[in-house]
């Protein structure tokens, strides 16, 4: 039985760039974490800090509370729950799982009802916020699923973020944080253009950008990810091939829906050219780099 503002155990699986920065908060809140990945070394790296490290998924959830997922892509959510050693035939002790990565929301659909036919509650979590947002526990949290789950599951999802909302059934939150990423990536498309266009004009873009900062152009894309491609720094973060899985998982919802998203479906193109230029590995950020190669300006 959780007991809401008492300390659980958390069996915490997928220990990469987000994943790491929340299991080490949740850790911070006075929750004991097991820490389980699929490379050894993601989940060892936290033992410093009080995070006990499982060989197997089965290892992590024995004892937990719940089970938080923050994994790459629907396959590997996939994996977790429905492989050999999977939390659907070995969930956590207080049966609730939490998947908190960004993954087709058909398949929360379908996870949500496998795990229910053996009594385990399951919630779609995706965040949005970043390494940053991670690292603050100020994520932005979307939550898809049951209302009772919801309530079981906030006391660890306040240890991770500050905007912790229900959105509505299984797979909410993941249609919810399909908007969000069609919103960041044409975001930082139009940054791109502006970018390019005035220092094709001469203009000082540090300037420009901090005055564009104090307008309705404002952004958090033009602030952290402006900031960066006018450096030059294209480390992820966010990754093109993230963004990419997300932009096809776009693409699929838009498709059932029969909803036309041309917008969505050119800046996907230019995140295609991206990583054709080998740009993959790179920050959100590298797409300036698709401009640089447009306009035969700039560093590419
Ligand atoms: P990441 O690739 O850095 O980390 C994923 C971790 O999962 C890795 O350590 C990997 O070894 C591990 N893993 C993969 N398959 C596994 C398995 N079967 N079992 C156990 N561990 C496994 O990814 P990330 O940047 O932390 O992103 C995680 C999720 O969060 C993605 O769905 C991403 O779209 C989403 N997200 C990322 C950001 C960001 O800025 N990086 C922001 C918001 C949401």
């Amino acid at each position: 039985m959780i007991q809401q503002n008492s300390p659980g155990v958390v069996a915490f699986i997928g220990i990469g760039t987000m994943g790491r920065e929340m299991a080490l908060n949740l850790a911070k809140a006075g929750h004991r974490v097991v820490a389980y990945d699929v490379r050894p070394v993601a989940a060892e790296s936290l033992a410093a800090h009080g995070v006990a490290v499982a060989a197997t998924i089965a290892d992590a959830v024995t004892q937990a509370d719940v089970a938080i997922l923050m994994l790459p892509d629907t396959p590997d959510v996939e994996s977790v729950i429905y492989g050999p050693d999977g939390l659907l035939g070995n969930p956590p002790t207080g049966r609730l799982v939490i998947d908190m990565s960004t993954i087709a929301p058909g398949s929360a659909r379908k996870i949500h009802v496998d795990l229910k036919n053996v009594g385990v509650d399951f919630l779609d979590a995706p965040v949005s916020g970043g390494p940053l947002g991670a690292k603050n526990a100020e994520l932005s949290i979307m939550v898809g699923g049951a209302a009772s789950a919801f309530e079981k599951a906030r006391h660890f999802l306040s240890a991770m973020g500050t905007t912790i909302t229900h959105v509505g059934e299984s797979g909410a939150g993941q249609t919810v944080k399909l908007c969000n990423q069609l919103i960041c990536g044409i975001n930082i498309q139009a940054i791109c253009e502006a970018l390019a266009l005035g220092r094709a004009a001469g203009i000082d873009l540090q300037t420009m950008r901090t005055v564009l900062l104090g307008g309705s152009a404002s952004s958090w894309m033009l602030d952290k990810l402006g900031l960066q491609m006018i450096a030059g720094d294209v480390s992820a973060g966010f990754r093109i091939d993230l963004m990419l899985k997300d932009l096809r998982l776009v693409a699929q919802q838009a498709q059932e829906t029969s909803v036309p998203l041309p917008a969505t479906a050119l800046v996907t193109s230019q995140y295609l050219d991206a990583k054709a230029h080998g740009e993959g590995g790179n920050g959100n950020q590298a797409l300036f780099l698709v401009y640089d190669r447009m306009s035969g300006q700039g560093r590419a």
